[in-house]
């Protein structure tokens, strides 16, 4: 059996793609959201409980290759998948999309996680879409902010703020009228990449805004491939 390690989009359709090929497969979730999109082929729900309980799962359901498919920013499990495989003797793949550095502009600062974010908005009004975790960071800010993400937040939150329930894949016609409802000054994102998440950079270069970008964590080296279909060859290969 192949483990896809999911929560995003590429690891929905890698299920897909590989159930549609009679490959076995199951799809783990963290259980962070209150209504996962679910994936074809098994799904199981929750952490392992750390690397070393992760290598014991794999023993115990004989997965023949894990595939690392979880966000750029999920920076533990795929610490726990490159220990985990390695101590199991297991094959690891990392499904990664590319970044959006390739459509940066000079309007666009990059920093290096949500504490400097949360500086550089300096008063303007914000449209937060970093995602649920890690809010706090903005919970000392005079800024207003627009807060956007898939579940309700937990508190600390900025004192002004805004909160917008909502999943992707956005519109540039969405982005741009919430830009302009909100009188939106600056854009703060993650580097996640992908095509889901991507109408807001549009939308804001449309308006002239700019973009705070936090780049993305270091990962542990790994085979690495950028494409479902690239994970699918491995996948049938290693099946
Ligand atoms: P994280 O900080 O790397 O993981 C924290 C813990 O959650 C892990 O140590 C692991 O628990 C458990 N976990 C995470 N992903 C798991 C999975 N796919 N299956 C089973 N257990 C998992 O991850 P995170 O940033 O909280 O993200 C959680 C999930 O949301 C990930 O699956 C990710 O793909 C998805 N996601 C994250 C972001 C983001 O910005 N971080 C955005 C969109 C989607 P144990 O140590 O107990 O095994």
């Amino acid at each position: 059996m192949i483990l896809i390690l999911g929560g995003t989009a590429e690891a929905r359709a890698l299920a897909s793609e590989l159930a549609a090929r009679q490959v076995p497969v199951m799809t783990s979730l963290a259980g962070r959201v209150a209504n996962p999109g679910l994936p074809a082929g098994e799904v199981r729900i929750g952490g392992f409980g750390g690397p070393a309980a992760l290598s014991d799962w794999l023993r115990d359901h004989e997965v023949s290759a894990v595939i690392d498919a979880t966000h750029p920013f999920a920076e533990r499990i795929s610490n726990s998948a490159a220990i985990g495989c390695a101590s199991a003797a297991v094959r690891l793949l990392r499904l990664e999309r590319p970044g959006w550095s390739e459509r940066a502009d000079d309007r666009w600062t990059w920093v290096e996680d949500l504490d400097e974010a949360a500086s550089a908005i300096r008063g303007r009004r914000a449209f937060i879409t970093t995602g649920r975790q890690g809010l706090s960071a903005f919970a000392t800010t005079d800024s207003w902010c627009l807060i956007r993400c898939v579940d309700p937040p937990a508190p600390p939150l900025p004192r002004h703020h805004e909160l917008l329930l909502d999943r992707g894949p956005y519109t540039l016609d969405g982005e741009l009228e919430l830009i302009d409802r909100h009188g939106i000054e600056v854009v703060v994102t993650k580097d996640s990449g992908g095509e889901h998440t991507r109408a807001k950079l549009d939308a804001a270069r449309a308006r002239g805004r700019p973009v705070i970008i936090v780049q993305r964590p270091a990962r542990p080296s790994a085979d690495t491939v950028a494409t479902v279909e690239e994970a699918v060859a491995w996948a049938v290969h290693s099946g």
